[in-house]
Formats: structure tokens, C-alpha cells, sequence
């Protein structure tokens, strides 16, 4: 599978959605509509998957589904790296629970606006493909919710435009103090920086 590159040179962004099963439905548009950055490249994977689910915390995952992330990260090395992924209502507590360090080893996702959440990407690529100063992040958007998935599409117009990932905490801290905060916390704790 191929990425789209739009625009040139640093920052190289990659973002992916349609990462396993069914998430390409909500979040694969998103990338598809997106327009070149004003400053540096941003390389596009809208589906990575459209049929097996396997987590993204599974070791096997960016052997197998997810080979073309790993791919396109060995060819671009982007400093920002965004997933897009979608959760079912059911699951929200779930995944923004306190108590899902414990259960899964990874850090729990902080509640933006309109039920997208933000966390961090699996560990098995974080530390295996990206230096600590890249900026990886993880957007979940509510299925089958249309205001989510508007709210998703805006935040990926503003991140195509990030350029660091100092930038971003300075814009997070501005709009979400709150999560900011902890997504340096979890960060620092993680990733020991
Ligand atoms: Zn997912």
C-alpha cells in the first residue's frame, strides 16, 4: 500500500486511519479531505486495514496489518505521527478510565470536546520507531456520530499544520489546560522524558 505525500520538506507529518476492522468508516474521510500544509509535507494512509481487527497493542499488529505504517515510518522518519481511530459509546469509559494503566499497560485517554479523545499511540511503535522528541498522538472519534467525526476533522486540519511538538503542547495548553497537563504527565512517565 501506498501513502500520498501533499506539500514538501520538514516537518514531515504522517497521519493513518482505518487502522483494524471497521474504523475506516469513520475516520477514513477525514484524511481523504485533507488540503496540503502551509509549511512541510504531510503523508496520508486513509485505510490501513478494512477487514481484521487486531489491537494496536498486540505485538503483531505493525508486523502484520499494520506493515505499511512501518513502512512509510522507515521512509519518511515523519516527527509528527497521528492515528485515527474510532470507539464505540460503550467503550468510552473504558478508555478514558484511570484504571486503564493497570489494565493494559497504557496510559488512559483524555475527554476533548464533542467525545474525541486523546492519547497516545501503542508503546511497540513509539519506542521502537520514533525518537523521543516526535510528537505521537492518538485520536479516538465516537462511531457513528457525526458531530464527533466534524470535531475530528477540524483537529486534523489544525494538527497538518503543527510543527513540533512544543508547538503543540503550547496550543493544547491554551485550548484543553487540563489535558495538557496530563498528557505531559503521562508522557514524562512513559516515555521518561
Ligand atoms: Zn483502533
Amino acid at each position: 500500500m501506498k501513502y500520498k505525500v501533499m506539500g514538501d520538506g520538514d516537518p514531515i507529518r504522517l497521519f493513518v486511519g482505518g487502522l483494524h476492522g471497521n474504523e475506516w468508516m469513520d475516520t477514513s474521510d477525514i484524511l481523504e479531505k485533507l488540503e496540503p500544509p502551509t509549511v512541510g509535507s504531510l503523508a496520508v494512509i486513509p485505510v490501513v486495514c478494512k477487514e481484521k481487527y487486531v489491537s494496536t497493542l498486540k505485538e503483531s499488529y505493525y508486523r502484520t496489518l499494520g506493515k505499511p505504517i512501518i513502512q512509510a515510518v522507515e521512509e519518511l522518519r515523519p516527527s509528527i505521527y497521528i492515528e485515527f481511530h474510532s470507539y464505540s459509546k460503550q467503550n468510552q469509559k473504558m478508555l478514558t478510565g484511570t484504571d486503564r494503566i493497570h489494565k493494559t499497560g497504557v496510559p488512559a485517554y483524555s475527554q476533548l470536546d464533542n467525545d474525541v479523545l486523546l492519547g497516545s499511540v501503542s508503546p511497540i511503535i513509539r519506542r521502537n520507531y520514533f525518537p523521543v522528541e516526535a510528537l505521537c498522538l492518538s485520536f479516538e472519534i465516537q462511531k457513528k456520530n457525526p458531530i464527533s467525526r466534524e470535531y475530528g476533522s477540524k483537529i486534523a486540519r489544525k494538527m497538518k499544520e503543527c510543527l513540533s511538538r512544543d508547538h503543540f503542547i503550547k496550543k493544547l495548553k491554551k485550548r484543553y489546560p487540563v489535558q495538557a497537563k496530563k498528557v505531559i504527565e503521562d508522557y514524562r512517565d512513559f516515555y521518561g522524558l
